[in-house]
């Protein structure tokens, strides 16, 4: 383990923002990890951990350390004839994981497909897309407490999972290094296809899925039509979370806004970020090196040359319209530094 100082950050953040960390190491396994922890560097500065970069604006340089997760492996802990329990290493790429199940045929995270970031950054937003979330498959989180260097096992129900949420973001925010996860997938096929996008999309195209790597290949391919790629223009995925009021506000809003778009779920229901922030006539828009993407309003894009502190600004214009407009309050999927 080499503790450097100094380090740039530019090629370790999916929006491609200069920033540099006063201390910077990589952790590669758990001796790493024990060294670290004893370490002057990591006792006496503040701390970020990162993994793929791929939800986090830098908007000044880290006046502490960086700890990069490339903790590696994925092993089987149990199966049966219908269950798999694997453990995947916080440091390998969510994608790799997502292939791993594929290949392997255990069905659960293909909807998840093609996810930028680390396996064990999944947990901390509880990653989301095409009707699923990661807490559906989650059954452990492996994490050290970074005061003590003990680590400790929390059960799905400990991780309190939200929408984009968790309880690493909240009450447990910065104070564990997820080490690893343990996963439940299925053997038996489990097709999820509820998600209307989904669902259109395989109806339109006339496609017959008959294993789990084609419904992978489709999430694929609707996520590459859809989405910037973020080697070719910076970006972190959707910059805001999606709405959410109950049906009393809805009967409000669709006597003002009858075109609303809206998804009822569960107990509330669901107003895409995205349209909020397409009716306020931002989708396409430019300020400066800062765009909102052309095909999906709730991704900010870097077009070389932005400053963090540049996107920050355009995401407050963004909120501060959309509240004039909607008298709602968009909240940041992406975490600023
Ligand atoms: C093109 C694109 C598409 C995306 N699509 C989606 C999508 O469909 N659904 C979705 O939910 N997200 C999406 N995202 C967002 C992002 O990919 C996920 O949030 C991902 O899980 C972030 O992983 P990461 O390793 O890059 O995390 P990082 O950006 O490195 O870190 C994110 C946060 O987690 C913390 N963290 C990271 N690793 C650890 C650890 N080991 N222990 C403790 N804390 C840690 C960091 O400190 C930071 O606060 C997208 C992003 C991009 C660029």
């Amino acid at each position: 383990m080499k503790i450097e100082q100094n380090h740039n950050l530019s090629k370790l953040n999916t929006f491609g923002i200069t920033a540099k960390a006063k201390f910077f190491v990589e952790v590669k396994n758990e001796e790493d990890l024990k060294d670290l922890f004893n370490s002057v560097e990591f006792k006496n500065n503040e701390k970020l951990f990162l993994g793929g970069g791929s939800n986090i604006l830098f908007t000044k340089d880290f006046d502490g350390i960086v700890i990069l997760n490339k903790l590696k492996g994925i092993e089987i802990l149990r199966e049966n004839n219908e269950e798999v329990l694997l453990k995947a290493m916080g440091g390998e790429l969510w994608n790799d994981f997502v292939n791993f199940a594929v290949i392997n045929n255990y069905w659960g995270v293909e909807n998840l497909s093609l996810i930028p970031g680390s396996v064990g950054a999944t947990p901390v937003q509880n990653i989301g897309a095409y009707g699923v979330e990661v807490k559906d498959i989650i059954e452990n989180v492996e994490a050290y407490d970074i005061n003590t260097g003990e680590k400790s096992i929390f059960n799905n129900k400990e991780c309190e999972f939200g929408y984009r949420d968790s309880v690493f973001k909240n009450k447990l925010k910065g104070k564990y290094f997820i080490s690893a996860v343990i996963f439940k997938l299925s053997k038996i096929p489990n097709l999820n296809i509820s998600y209307k996008v989904l669902k259109d999309y395989l109806n339109k195209n006339k496609i017959q899925i008959k294993n789990v790597k084609d419904i992978s290949d489709v999430v694929a391919e609707i996520r590459r039509s859809k989405l910037p790629n973020p080697k070719i223009l910076g970006n972190a995925g959707s910059f805001f979370k999606n709405v959410y009021i109950t049906e009393n506000e809805l009967e409000n809003f669709l006597e003002k806004y009858p075109q609303m778009s809206y998804f009822k779920e569960e107990e509330h229901v669901k107003i895409p970020a995205g349209w909020l922030i397409e009716k306020c006539g931002w989708k396409g828009k430019r300020v400066g090196n800062v765009g909102v993407h052309d095909k999906q309003a709730l991704v900010l894009v870097n077009y070389g040359g932005a400053s963090g502190e540049e996107v920050k600004n355009v995401a407050e214009q963004i909120i501060a319209s959309v509240f004039e407009k909607f008298g709602l309050k968009l909240a940041l999927e992406v975490n600023i530094v």
